[in-house]
């Protein structure tokens, strides 16, 4: 069984406590919903990856870029930066994020299907470290941008190598239908090899490759690694020179029930080093410099949801069974992820214990739609009432950031635990902040 709570959550004096503060004191000082990040978790997280990466690759370590868009602030931005890792950002938005957190610009890696020349233009400006090119309208765009500013841009070529990532198994796909990226199979890559190299604004360095997202196993990862590496080794028989970069994407999963087991740094960093030096010696290649993009891995199970209990009811349902519906005072506006993707969590009474019988409950936002429901089918205590507080673990990636304010619902603040110490990095959104968009 996966622990599915960060490691500063414990469970005494009959309440869920983050770094020794107590569920109803959190609810009390911060309000609900709100969405709680254990730093000593996330930092934690956050170094293990870059030090697993250290010790798996040696002098062909890369960088280990926290993918932004899982959930990043501008405090969050500067722990990043503190614990030595570098940033994924793929919006203007994000990078303005990691501009006012004066993040290193040359740890700074730009994603994106469709960056704007304004958003190029911003990224060369500021000397971003790594443009990962996505189209051959966009490799003209930077080098027009990087020419205006009299620089060489280096870029990476995202690549779809043919393998279709799902939740919990891997499938190859011999076609490559999606909007990321140049297919290696259909030639689209090496011609953008040839664009890339057609303009001396543009220095290209090698190659990306991201199969998805919270992957539970890991051979999918080197089924795509060696197909980039083996288009590495034809770059270097048809220039005589090696691409010296590889960076092999994020994706890694993690436990949002107890019965998942998610992919670790200390595995998963030996496995793709093993895979990485088997793929270059069948192509004749010395070992690039690997990079990697973790963003849920990191954050994911950092942070917790802290909702109040607002009403339930008692549903008698066709097989005479009931469901005790518990309504929460946020919803598919704070986690949309359950409605986007069939997500499944979990959820624990967090301001005391219970010993009434466990009965069948869906746990349900307040916003006008049936399909607002945070946990489809759980068992929990049947004395639940108005006023109790549920914690729902691992919404840390994907959650916030994710958020809408649907039903002008204002979002969630983010508040830091810190060695008994909270403080709000990411305030709660008022009713003014929503109706301030009135023109
Ligand atoms: C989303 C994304 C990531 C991060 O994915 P996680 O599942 O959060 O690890 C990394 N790289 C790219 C290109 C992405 O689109």
């Amino acid at each position: 069984m996966a622990n599915v709570w960060s490691s500063g959550v414990t469970f005494h004096e009959n309440e869920l406590q983050l770094s020794g503060m107590p569920a109803h004191k959190l609810a009390r000082d911060f309000g609900t919903p709100t969405f709680f990040i254990d730093e000593v978790d996330f930092r934690e997280r956050a170094l293990a990856w870059g030090e697993a990466l250290n010790e798996s690759f040696g002098d062909r370590a890369g960088h280990v870029y926290y993918a932004g868009k899982a959930f990043v602030c501008v405090e969050v931005a500067k722990w990043i930066a503190e614990c030595g890792i570098g940033l994924d950002v793929c919006t203007g938005g994000e990078l303005a994020v990691a501009i006012a957190a004066n993040f290193p610009a040359s740890k700074i890696q730009v994603h994106g299907n469709n960056k704007s020349v304004a958003e190029i233009t911003k990224a060369i400006e500021i000397g971003v470290g790594t443009i990962v090119v996505d189209s051959l309208v966009e490799i003209s765009r930077v080098a027009e941008a990087a020419r205006k500013h009299g620089k060489v841009q280096a870029i990476l070529l995202r690549l779809t190598p043919g393998i279709e990532a799902h939740t919990h198994e891997s499938i190859a796909t011999a076609h490559e239908d999606v909007k990321f990226g140049f297919s290696i199979a259909s030639g689209a890559a090496w011609t953008a090899v040839l664009a890339a190299r057609s303009h001396p604004e543009i220095e290209l360095r090698g190659f990306h490759g991201h199969i998805g997202s919270q992957i539970l196993s890991m051979d999918a990862f080197a089924v795509s690694a060696d197909r980039l590496i083996e288009l590495m080794g034809k770059f270097r028989d048809e220039f005589g020179a090696q691409l010296p970069e590889l960076d092999l994407g994020g994706g890694y999963g993690i436990s949002y029930l107890p019965e998942d087991e998610p992919l670790l740094p200390q595995d998963v960093l030996p496995y793709l080093a093993n895979a990485v030096k088997t793929s270059c010696a069948t192509y004749g290649l010395d070992i690039p410099r690997i990079s990697i993009e973790p963003g849920r891995a990191i954050v994911g199970p950092a942070m917790f949801t802290l909702y109040e209990v607002g009403t339930t009811k008692n549903v008698v349902l066709e097989s005479g069974a009931n469901r005790n519906y518990i309504s929460i005072d946020g919803g598919m506006s704070d986690n949309i992820r359950p409605a986007l993707y069939g997500a499944e969590y979990i959820t624990v009474l967090a301001n005391r214990t219970s010993s009434a019988p466990l009965i069948a409950s869906r746990v349900v936002g307040k916003h006008c739609e049936t399909g607002d429901i945070i946990i489809r089918d759980i068992q929990l205590p049947a004395d639940i009432a108005p006023g109790d507080l549920l914690a729902v673990p691992a919404t840390g990636a994907y959650g916030r950031s994710m958020a809408s304010n649907y039903n002008h619902v204002p979002r969630p603040p983010v508040v830091a635990l810190l060695h008994g110490k909270a403080r709000v990095i990411l305030r709660r959104e008022t009713e003014a902040d929503l109706l301030g968009l009135d023109v």
